[in-house]
């Protein structure tokens, strides 16, 4: 995708990225729901190349670590008048870390709401802690990994919060049973053929019982829940104050 498509569009939730690789985005939010919902003006995009704020012939950003280690840091300076350049971008300011909250789809729904978002996408060991303070960024972190840079921690939180923007799904009812929906994961799937390699979808599905179906939706959510994330399940339990007998 041409560069050129970032100022195009001016409609809709306003996508802002500072980056040192614009050609990485829209990236994959070029393709499918995310795609065709920048194209119809659902959401736009702006990229700002960090580059672009560099002071010196070098047109380097970033500079050697005070009290050693390894690896270079991104220059508050110059992050500082990048931001500074899109001061007229709605929305909060984020910046992809390994250290901050772990992103998930509370998150991503608040974001929705949001008009935008402004992200910064840190390289080498990130950003000068000054910068970080003063223009009140908020750390956001996509996991317990290292990745090399916060663009595709930015592409993930973008995706994710795009297809929660009116018009994007077409209809609401996609989104009541998806995972983390209600706190629970979803239920295991099944489509054509109803007779695959000798195993069977469940019968129930078959039925054409709304009300058995529903129930067994519920149950699977529940027990997939359960056994494979602990963490969720005790905050469903919580939440819906069932008795651990229930278990
Ligand atoms: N020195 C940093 C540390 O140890 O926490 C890691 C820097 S990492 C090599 C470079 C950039 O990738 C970071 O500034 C951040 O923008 C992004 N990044 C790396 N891991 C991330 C994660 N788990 N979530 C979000 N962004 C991440």
């Amino acid at each position: 995708m041409p560069s050129s498509f970032s100022d195009k569009n001016k409609t809709g939730w306003h996508a802002t990225i500072l980056t040192l690789f614009p050609k990485m985005f829209p990236g994959p939010l070029g393709f499918s729901l995310a795609g065709k919902a920048l194209n119809s003006g659902i959401w736009n995009l702006k990229t700002v190349d960090i580059r672009n704020f560099a002071q010196n012939k070098s047109r380097s950003i970033d500079d050697y670590p005070f009290g050693g280690g390894t690896g270079m840091v991104m220059r508050p300076d110059i992050v500082d008048t990048a931001l500074e350049a899109v001061a007229d971008r709605p929305g909060p300011r984020l910046y992809p870390s390994p250290r901050g909250a772990i992103f998930d789809q509370s998150w991503a729904k608040i974001l929705a709401k949001e008009p935008g978002a402004v992200i910064f996408c840190g390289r080498y060991e990130g950003l000068d802690e000054r910068v970080i303070k003063a223009r009140n960024l908020k750390e956001v972190s996509i996991g317990d990994f290292v990745l090399s840079g916060g663009e595709p921690a930015a592409i993930i939180i973008m995706d994710a919060l795009i297809r929660l923007l009116p018009g994007v799904l077409g209809t609401t009812t996609g989104l009541s049973e998806e995972s983390f929906e209600n706190g629970l994961l979803e239920y295991p799937l099944y489509t054509q053929p109803r007779n695959w390699n000798g195993i069977i979808v469940p019968e129930t599905l078959t039925s054409g019982h709304h009300a058995k179906v529903k129930a067994w939706k519920r149950l699977k959510a529940e027990s997939i829940t359960r056994e494979r994330r602990p963490d969720l399940w005790e905050q469903y339990m919580k939440n819906n104050d069932k008795s651990s007998s229930s278990r």
